[in-house]
């Protein structure tokens, strides 16, 4: 797409942090993605606002992140505006048993301002390496809970309002909420959660880390579970019994240690790891006669990657 000379530019000069042509990989877990024409670090609700309205008066794409751990960004990157909210947006206050978070709020911050105040049912949300915005969005969860156990009210804006969502309003389903489906970018969670004693609350936290960096492979770049569960059971048990696990395309292979993940061995693209995703839901569906989901989000306005999506049925 041809923006009008210097347009990105006027937007730039008037927010507090941006980056002109910044390459995604660095803001997503997976380490893979292409440039996008500006990435805009707001701090402030008036910031994301203006961007919101600056993109929607120009003709400009734009899309909201969080940590990026949930993406996959084209190789050829984003043809717009990518609004992340990270630490520049992150204050979390608590006022009885409520704890009001800015979407850019890391879950292991939720969790210790919890923690610190004797509230529990955020634990979970302290083992994923999400923002609050982002955990929303996907009603991340683990350990049999999910974001729609503990969120109970959700504030966003599409640039021209700031709505108040209820939580029937958010409509959370699995790995799933309204966000998914609109352009509002959620601004602040609250969450309700309850007294409890503080040994509970931090014996909850490691027995939930301690199970997942015995089973993922935390210590390699990823994106998480890249399909979701097919008939309540995890995508990685249809991998492993295909025996895929090690199996690769270029730099993306599956891991050997969760069939579930796909990992970033060094100079993976979003090309391989469609690739490979392809190859995976193919087997499974002659296999298995299921279709698998992708968990993953992709990210990317290219032809390029649109085409290699299409070919590979997502
Ligand atoms: C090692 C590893 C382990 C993981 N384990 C789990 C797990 O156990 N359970 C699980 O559910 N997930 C898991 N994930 C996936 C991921 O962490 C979650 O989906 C997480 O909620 C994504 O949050 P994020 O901030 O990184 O969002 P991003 O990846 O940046 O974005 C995800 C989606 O949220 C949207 N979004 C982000 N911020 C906002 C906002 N402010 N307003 C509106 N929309 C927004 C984006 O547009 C996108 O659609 C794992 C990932 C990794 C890398």
């Amino acid at each position: 797409m041809v923006y009008k000379v210097d347009c990105l530019n006027i937007l730039s000069k008037e927010l507090i942090c941006t980056k002109p042509n910044e390459y995604l990989s660095k803001h997503t877990t997976i380490g893979i993605g292409g440039k996008c024409r500006l990435l805009v670090l707001p701090h402030t609700q008036k910031e994301i606002c203006k961007t919101i309205d600056f993109c929607r008066l120009n003709d400009v794409l734009y899309t909201k992140t969080g940590n990026g751990s949930n993406l996959v960004v084209a190789d050829d990157g984003f043809d717009g505006v990518v609004i992340k909210l990270g630490k520049n947006f992150s204050h979390v206050v608590v006022q009885g048993a409520s704890l009001f978070a800015q979407a850019g709020a890391s879950g292991k911050k939720v969790f210790n301002v919890a923690k610190q105040h004797g509230l529990g049912g955020v634990e979970f949300l302290a083992t994923l390496p999400a923002t609050v915005g982002g955990a929303v969005c996907s009603n991340a969860g683990c350990f049999g809970k999910s974001m729609q156990d503990v969120v109970q009210k959700v504030w966003a804006t599409d640039g021209m309002t700031m709505k108040e969502f209820c939580k029937q309003d958010i409509a959370f389903g699995y790995r799933d909420s309204i966000f998914k489906h609109n352009d509002f970018v959620i601004t602040w969670v609250q969450f309700d959660l309850q007294k409890t004693d503080v040994c509970r609350i931090e014996k909850r936290w490691r027995e939930i880390l301690a199970y997942k960096k015995a089973t993922q492979p935390l210590d390699k770049k990823s994106a998480g579970c890249v399909f979701k569960k097919c008939n309540g059971v995890s995508a990685g048990y249809y991998i492993d019994k295909l025996g895929l696990k090690g199996f690769c395309v270029g730099d993306a292979q599956i891991s050997c240690k969760h069939a579930g993940f796909v990992v970033n061995n060094g100079g993976a693209t979003s090309k391989q790891v469609i690739q490979l995703m392809g190859i995976i839901r193919q087997r499974c569906k002659q296999t298995f006669g299921i279709t698998l989901e992708p968990e993953v989000v992709f990210l990317g306005s290219t032809d390029d990657f649109r085409r290699l999506s299409y070919t590979h049925g997502f």
